[in-house]
């Protein structure tokens, strides 16, 4: 009989995987707290949180409660002419922590969908405002926002979306503000802004998660979002993975003093439990849309949205994340990678040291190609796994992004992974590889 991952193997196709060489996938039976369980009994410190998702835990009880409780009492309706509780309170509740300019909210399932009602909202506002002409849309050059085409369209253009190059409708980049950077960033954006008639900037506010966890300051995102409101643009924020306290405030918008005027939840907003997507926008978009006329209807809906199991995981994710308990813990781990940080920083086969919050990222490598970070890539990935850490570099970036339980014993086992990663890089640059290496994809 084969196992798992054997039979995995003859009939799945899974995300971001090149089938021919990646190794087989690590079958997974359970998951408790930070850790997941495989099925040969071993255990892995997940330090990405499953793609940024997973904020309390894995299988953590209250949710685990509320989601079976919600499931005995309404699986699913549409919510077209029907609303229930859990979409209600969440709402509510997300309303309730979001800047004071949030009004409204709608749901999808993903955070590529709530990218492309974000945009399709943006869009749809300037023309019920008779001014069709405004839909340029603005992005970060080295942005991610998603799969589907519109997200695809403003984020990076890459080898990922090189296939559908033509498809992708233009969009005006402009550089991150990195420091340093940031007067050339206003540059463009401010020639953009004259040249165009833009309807929306969209951003990833203070970190660029896929571009290599790439941080920038507040400050420099407060004068882009006042250029764009003093041209009569709309700036929507994509906190699809820094939401939910993974910044070290509530929010990456938390730290600014200008309000966007849409955001876009996703990932931890079910504390990683169950897909859920949500729009959130402000009374003047949501207005422009109220009408007599049934064309000036926002027409876009999915068969799921607002579904009410969802909805309840992300409510009991909600309070979870307003506990004490649970910023004592994303205070306790930014300190720790703080410490970390520090010890890190200036030593040799370190590049830079990012930190934002709960999100730690280390560049090793000295000046060397890209064919060797590539091997390192992968030679990162496997020393992880070897020694029972989650960790999926982007090329020569490491990052650590953990469940907000990650205990200090936890976080210790971590940082030693990236110890062992730094003795690698300074390795003589001919010496053999570590250990004998399936092909891993470079992947993020
Ligand atoms: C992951 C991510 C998305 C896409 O979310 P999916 O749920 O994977 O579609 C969009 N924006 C950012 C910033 C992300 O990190």
């Amino acid at each position: 009989m084969p196992n798992l991952a054997e039979r995995d193997a003859a009939v799945l196709w899974h995300p971001y995987t090149q089938m021919q060489t990646a190794p087989l996938p690590i079958a997974v039976v359970g998951g408790e707290g930070a850790w997941l369980i495989a099925d040969d009994g071993r255990r892995y410190l997940d330090a990405v949180a499953s793609w940024w998702v997973n904020l309390h835990g894995h299988a953590h009880p209250v949710i685990a409660r509320r989601v079976g409780e919600q499931l005995q009492q309404l699986a699913h309706v549409m919510f077209a002419g029907f609303t229930h509780a859990p979409a209600v309170e969440l709402a509510e509740g997300l309303l309730g922590v979001l800047p004071p300019n949030q009004r409204r909210v709608f749901y999808s399932d993903n955070g590529a969908t709530a990218i492309e009602v974000a945009l399709k909202m943006a869009v749809q506002y300037f023309y019920h405002r008779g001014q069709p002409e405004r839909r340029t849309l603005v992005a970060f050059r080295d942005s991610y926002h998603g799969d589907t085409f519109g997200a695809m369209a403003v984020s990076a253009r890459s080898a990922f979306t090189a296939p559908f190059a033509e498809l992708l409708f233009d969009v005006q980049y402009i550089d991150v503000p990195v420091p340093g950077r940031e007067a050339a960033a206003l540059a463009q954006l401010d020639a953009i802004l004259q040249q165009h008639a833009v309807a929306a900037f969209i951003f990833e506010p203070l970190v660029l998660g896929t571009a290599g966890m790439v941080m920038y300051e507040p400050a420099a995102l407060d004068a882009l979002i006042r250029r764009c409101h003093a041209a009569g643009a709309l700036c929507i924020a994509d906190e699809v993975m820094t939401g939910f306290g993974r910044t070290g405030r509530l929010f990456a918008a938390d730290f600014l003093t200008e309000q966007p005027d849409l955001f876009c939840l996703s990932k931890g907003l079910t504390g990683g439990t169950m897909a859920l997507g949500a729009t959130t926008c402000t009374a003047a978009i949501y207005e422009a849309f109220l009408s007599e006329d049934r064309a000036r209807t926002f027409f876009h809906g999915h068969s799921y949205t607002a579904n009410p199991v969802a909805c309840a995981a992300g409510l009991a994710s909600l309070e979870l994340l307003l506990t004490p308990e649970s910023a004592a813990d994303r205070a306790r781990i930014e300190a720790r990678h703080a410490a970390f940080a520090g010890e890190l920083r200036g030593q040799p086969g370190i590049r830079a040291v990012r930190q934002r919050g709960t999100i730690l990222a280390v560049e090793f490598g000295a000046a060397d190609t890209s064919s060797y970070f590539s091997r390192l890539r992968d030679e990162f990935y496997a020393l992880g796994l070897a020694r029972g850490v989650v960790l999926r570099p982007l090329g020569n970036i490491v990052y650590v992004l953990p469940p907000y339980c990650m205990q200090d014993d936890e976080l210790a086992l971590v940082y030693e992974v990236l110890r062992a990663m730094r003795a690698l890089v300074l390795r003589p640059a001919d010496a053999p590889a570590a250990t004998h290496l399936p092909e891993f994809p470079l992947n993020d």
